[in-house]
């Protein structure tokens, strides 16, 4: 059982990084942070927060640092991370990162682990344009390689699948400039702090077993 492990997913959009953290969640009680989702969750409810970001993820842009940190810092303030978390693609700039680092010192949070999914852009591509996410419960499938059983039809809770609008290939590819000029810089920024762990494989079951014995 992984205890109380404080964790980063760090990766190009499409790496992984939601798939292995619902993976992990079936085994650990960990609580899942995705920056991504709280942002269209924000957006969905129609908040001022929300219509700032819609315009900026819909090109594929990175939200403001000190809007997104905000968000974070509030959701690590609640007793049930506790348990741990895993934050999904956040932070997603140095900046953002050193607004972590001092939410983390104030909350009494310390940092075990940040796992960096390398994956070739090709693969990147192909992964994005092929996602498909369920609508109601956010499941992510894909239609090359992860297909539903039922095309369209969520596996997990019979909900409807869908494209998200920033997976089309324009935008992906957008998302991939950004992650190397912004996002990439936290690769050395967290390996001089000695906490990261790169996996570079890309078969499913030995990713799973790497988390599982470096995590342990
Ligand atoms: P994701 O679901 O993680 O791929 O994020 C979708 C979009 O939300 C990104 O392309 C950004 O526009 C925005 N976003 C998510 N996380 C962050 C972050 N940490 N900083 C800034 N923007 C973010």
């Amino acid at each position: 059982m992984l205890k109380q492990k404080n964790l980063i997913f760090v990766g190009a959009p499409g790496a992984g990084k939601g798939t292995f953290s619902a993976l992990l969640l079936e085994k650990h009680p960990l609580v899942h942070i995705s920056t991504g989702d709280l942002l269209r969750d924000e957006i969905k409810r129609g908040t001022a927060l929300g219509q700032e970001a819609s315009g900026l993820m819909k090109e594929g842009k990175l939200v403001p640092d000190e809007v997104v940190a905000g968000m974070v810092r509030s959701r690590l303030s609640q007793p049930d991370c506790d348990n741990g978390f895993i934050l999904d693609g956040f932070p997603r700039t140095i900046r953002q990162a050193e607004l972590l680092d001092a939410a983390l010192q104030e909350l009494d949070r310390p940092l075990d682990r940040v796992v960096y999914f390398k994956v070739d852009d090709e693969v990147i591509l192909q992964r994005l344009t092929a996602r498909q996410n369920c609508r109601k419960c956010g499941a992510i499938f894909n239609k090359l390689f992860m297909p539903s059983r039922q095309e369209g039809i969520c596996d997990n809770c019979g909900g409807e699948l869908y494209q998200r609008p920033d997976d089309s290939l324009e935008t992906a590819k957008a998302r991939l400039g950004v992650f190397y000029q912004q996002t990439s810089p936290l690769i050395e920024y967290y390996g001089d702090k000695g906490v990261l762990l790169e996996i570079t494989e890309t078969d499913k079951d030995e990713i799973c077993r790497i988390l599982d014995r470096e995590l342990a």
